[in-house]
């Protein structure tokens, strides 16, 4: 699966805010938003400046690609998780962050099993984790209610993994979510309700901006 592979950090300068995609380091002086708080490229200072007379579509945009950032999705599957939120009963906007929460990447970070997503997504690829008792190392894979994660066998004495499971402990699990460390599980309880997920995402101007 296609993903975006350049610098995270310029994400965050181009969003104009931090949108913590390198785990510990974006809570450290080693942030590059801290030090750059301002869009990459050459006129990004003076970019920065102009933002306050931004049109309606430049702010829809702008919330679609950060949410797209912010789950690490390429613009064709965000267009297509937005289909399924479309067909979905119940309001679209919160159909659509459900959706992005509930992919297995996601899951395995809310946990608190991986610093960050992308770590996360790592982890899966590495095809470390079964589902339901199958061995999957798709990231986008939607999980449902009830489903239940594991860490294989082979995969728990590894370094990798001790040192996860380890932090593991100092790191929150989702309200939605329950997690065994001891035995590597971990369960979906349920969806998100909108509260628990971030609250600086605007699922409204997500949908006007593909309703246009
Ligand atoms: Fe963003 Fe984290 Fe990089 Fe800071 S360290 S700019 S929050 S990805």
């Amino acid at each position: 699966m296609a993903r975006y592979t350049g610098p995270a950090c310029k994400l965050c300068r181009r969003e104009g805010e931090k949108l913590f995609l390198k785990g510990e380091r974006c809570f450290t002086p080693k942030c590059a938003f801290e030090r750059r708080a301002y869009a990459p490229g050459e006129h990004g200072r003076s970019g920065s400046m102009r933002r306050g007379r931004e049109s309606d579509y430049n702010r829809q945009l702008r919330a679609k690609q950060k949410a797209r950032r912010v789950y690490g999705v390429l613009e064709r599957q965000f267009r297509r998780y937005f289909s399924v939120a479309l067909r979905r009963s119940g309001l679209t906007g919160l159909n659509l962050l459900q959706t992005l929460e509930s992919r297995l990447d996601n899951v395995v970070f809310r946990m608190g099993l991986a610093p960050s997503r992308t770590a996360a997504r790592q982890m899966v690829t590495h095809g470390h984790f079964m589902v339901n008792d199958r061995r999957t190392d798709i990231p986008s894979m939607l999980l449902r209610e009830g489903d239940v994660l594991q860490v294989r066998e082979g995969s728990r004495s590894s370094v990798l993994f001790k040192e996860s499971f380890e932090d593991a402990e100092n790191r929150p699990c989702a309200l939605w979510l329950d997690r065994d460390l001891k035995n590597f599980t971990g369960r979906v309880l349920r969806l998100p309700e909108r509260g628990e997920i971030d609250g600086n995402l605007d699922e409204q101007l997500i949908v006007e901006y593909y309703s246009r």
